[in-house]
């Protein structure tokens, strides 16, 4: 077993003046998780720290840079999953909060439930999260982008996290502001367990792409199921390689459904892998067996360098 992360940027296109601050916040990311779990520390505080530090950066569409909907206003959804008796935490459609995955993780720690609008925003004041007013959430970009009526080629995408720790538990995180334009109320599969996320004693995933196409395929919960989909493993141990898994989902997503979508995959021994049908996603790791963490904007140039 390999102490490992993985997070995502969204799939999406990345145009060459934006490279660099994907690889910057995936980077930025990946070390405030790698701090945790170095130190022996908890998959489930490695994928909550790489992931606020993704919300806090504009160039993701998560927390602060989200995207905005058709009345031009910002809704969060995020959701936190972990192996260790399958507790979860999601919330969906808050606009008060500055990390939704930390109040994901607060109720993950209370009891596992999908809270949504004020019920969740409310829950978060009890709790002591950080609160904040809508507007500190929108970014010059993104209501310029609103302004404009455009969906820009290289937009803003959807956030994530997986990890596993030293003691064997696998977590898993994803945080969005949805789709540009997203018609008022739409919530997408981001903070859906098994959809946006998932992880048990096999794997962990999160997932990225267009929600309505995500969530018939229930795309994470596929990812994780295909770690253990050979003939020889019906016994449930791990076989498939989550490199081949991640693209099997993905395959499976584009043979059943238009539309774009990304996820990264990890197994129960640390084993990594990440496939997308978008032009690029972002994707940074860390593992033991490293020096140090590695980043991407699309595949083509990691399997260059392996
Ligand atoms: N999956 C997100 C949603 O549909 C968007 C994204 O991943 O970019 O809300």
């Amino acid at each position: 077993m390999t102490v490992t992360i993985i997070v995502h940027g969204g799939a999406k296109t990345i145009s060459d003046d934006k490279a660099k601050a994907n690889i910057t916040g995936c980077l930025a990311a990946v070390k405030a998780g790698w701090e945790i779990l170095q130190q022996g520390g908890d998959a489930t505080d490695a994928v909550e720290a790489a992931i606020r530090i993704l919300e806090s950066d504009p160039t993701f569409n998560s927390s602060i840079g989200a995207t905005l909907d058709i009345e031009g206003k910002v809704y969060l959804d995020a959701a936190i999953m972990e192996s260790r008796d399958l507790r979860w935490g999601a919330v969906a459609a808050v606009n008060h909060i500055s990390h939704p995955i930390s109040v994901a993780r607060r109720i993950l720690e209370e009891k596992s439930r999908f809270l949504v609008a004020e019920g969740a925003e409310r829950f978060a004041l009890k709790h002591g999260c950080e609160m904040c007013e809508p507007n500190n959430l929108i970014s010059e970009e993104q209501q310029q982008v609103w302004e404009q009526e455009r969906i820009p080629e290289d937009r803003a995408a959807t956030v994530g996290c997986v990890a596993l720790d030293r003691h064997g538990n696998l977590a898993a995180g994803t945080s969005t502001g949805g789709l540009e334009n997203q018609p008022a109320g739409r919530v997408g599969d981001t903070a859906l367990v098994g959809c946006g996320l998932y992880a048990d004693s096999r794997g962990a995933c999160s997932t990225t792409g267009d929600g309505e196409s995500v969530i018939p395929v229930v795309l994470a919960k596929t990812a994780v199921d295909l770690l253990s989909s050979d003939a020889a493993s019906a016994d449930g141990s791990v076989s498939c390689h989550p490199e081949e898994a991640a693209k099997k989902a993905i395959e499976a997503l584009k043979q059943r459904v238009p539309g774009e979508a990304g996820c990264i995959l990890l197994d129960r021994n640390g084993r990594i892998g990440w496939a997308y049908n978008s032009q690029d996603m972002a994707v940074a790791y860390m593992s033991e067996e490293l020096q140090e963490p590695a980043a991407f904007t699309c595949k083509d140039d990691h399997l260059a360098k392996i």
